[in-house]
């Protein structure tokens, strides 16, 4: 039977473990990654991941410090300005415009738009040049047992590893935090997100808009043009029922429904991709850390997809852990270091889910009168600059 010993067991290849790997590899750590499914780096293969996810700028530092962010910028499009937009009078056009300036708090923008798929590709481009890093695809995380001084791990190939460190990583039904013996709360808002790329005549100007009128926001975050032509990623969140009608409607028929939920926004929309249909939920874990284990990304919480948090909470976490780790090498992952993630994480952590939770809700309304608070409320939030630059900076994952 083979027997393996390394620092760092990753359980989960998504996003967030690959940029694990990478950033633990490149500062030095021994770092074996484990995944059932294989990754997907090519845009045209069936299953691959069509989102996009735009890195606020400490994602894109931290990225930077993996040593991936060179791979990537050339790809990225640039978000200079959030726009929300108010269409939830008794017509869908816009009512409340207000654009939020990266300028106004930074000489850089908010953030940067990549695509899923490509950032795995890049990912394990990075992560080939590591040789302390080894990616075992194909093969899951099984078992999981620990003492005060090690983890010991078995793969679904029988494979057996001891390591310092567990990182779940491994998704929102995560198998470590599970076999960590650690709860979490979901919340189940009956809401899917219809994703898909777009083009349109209007160019989008590097605008990030957030559409609102019922149902969930309809979010166009700006891609790099296509042929010539300004794209943009979509998502569309609805209620579950009217996320399938939609996902299920012919090309043309789509194209107006999307239009007119755009509010007009950048011209008539023409869909350039397929379209995914997500549930949303919103989950928290009961703790961060367990004997020997760090809970990463999903595996910790999960929020709808507004403000593009999910991911950039992610990198929170493992920058965090990161930090903790170099620090003091020689505690990896012993009970001082996880306590400390746990410390550090878990209010920033709660606060975001709750904070975006609230988001949502605003936004599902139906009832015309709360459609009219949230307008006001928009109004009233802009109107007072000090506040506005706050709410910006913590966008960006400044702390509360
Ligand atoms: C529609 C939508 C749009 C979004 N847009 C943004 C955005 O703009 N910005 C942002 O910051 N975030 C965004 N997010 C959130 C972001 O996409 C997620 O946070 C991120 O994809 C989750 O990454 P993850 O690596 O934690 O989980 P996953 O991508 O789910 O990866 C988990 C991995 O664990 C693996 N796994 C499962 N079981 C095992 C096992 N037994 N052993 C080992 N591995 C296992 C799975 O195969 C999978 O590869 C969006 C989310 C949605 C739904």
């Amino acid at each position: 039977m083979t027997q393996i010993k390394t620092d760092i067991f990753i359980s989960g290849g998504g996003v967030a473990g690959l940029t694990a790997a990478a950033a633990f590899g490149a500062a030095g750590f021994q770092v074996v990654l484990a995944d059932p499914m294989p990754p997907i780096t090519d845009e045209k293969t069936e299953g691959a991941d069509l989102r996009t996810t735009a890195f606020l700028q400490p994602a894109q530092q931290f990225l930077a410090t993996a040593g991936v962010w060179d791979r990537l910028a050339p790809f990225a499009a640039p978000l200079q300005i959030m726009r929300i937009v108010d269409a939830g009078g008794a017509e869908p056009t816009p009512r409340v415009t207000k654009d939020f300036n990266a300028a106004d708090i930074s000489d850089k923008p908010f953030g940067w738009n990549l695509s899923n798929w490509l950032l795995r590709r890049e990912l394990l481009a990075r992560i080939a040049e590591l040789p302390n890093v080894e990616v075992r695809a194909g093969i899951g995380f099984q078992s999981l047992f620990t003492r005060t001084n090690e983890a010991r791990v078995t793969l679904t190939d029988g494979t057996r590893l001891t390591a310092r460190l567990v990182i779940g990583a491994d998704g929102r039904g995560s198998p470590v935090r599970e076999a960590a013996g650690i709860g979490a709360k979901t919340t189940r808002y009956g809401q899917k997100a219809v994703t898909f790329a777009v083009t349109h005549s209007a160019p989008h100007g590097n605008v990030s808009t957030e559409v609102h009128r019922s149902g969930g926001p309809f979010t166009l975050v700006p891609l790099p043009d296509l042929e010539g032509q300004p794209c943009s990623a979509v998502v569309w969140m609805e209620d579950g029922a009217e996320a399938a009608r939609l996902a299920a409607l012919d090309e043309a028929t789509f194209n107006a429904e999307a239009t007119r939920r755009s509010a007009g926004t950048y011209g008539p929309l023409t869909l350039a991709s397929r379209r995914m249909v997500w549930p949303i939920i919103s989950q928290l874990a009961d703790r961060m850390s367990a004997e020997r284990v760090a809970l990463v990304a999903e595996a910790a919480h999960v929020v709808p997809p507004i403000g593009a948090q999910g991911l950039n909470m992610s990198l929170a976490d493992l920058a965090c852990l990161l930090d903790l780790a170099q620090a003091a090498p020689d505690q990896l992952g012993d009970a001082q270091m996880l306590q400390s993630y746990h410390r550090r994480r878990h209010p920033d952590v709660m606060l975001r889910v709750k904070g975006v939770d609230l988001l949502n809700r605003a936004s599902q309304a139906e009832n015309p009168l709360l459609r009219d608070l949230r307008a006001t409320g928009v109004e009233a939030l802009y109107g007072l600059a000090p506040l506005r630059k706050t709410i910006m900076k913590l966008g960006l994952g400044a702390r509360g």
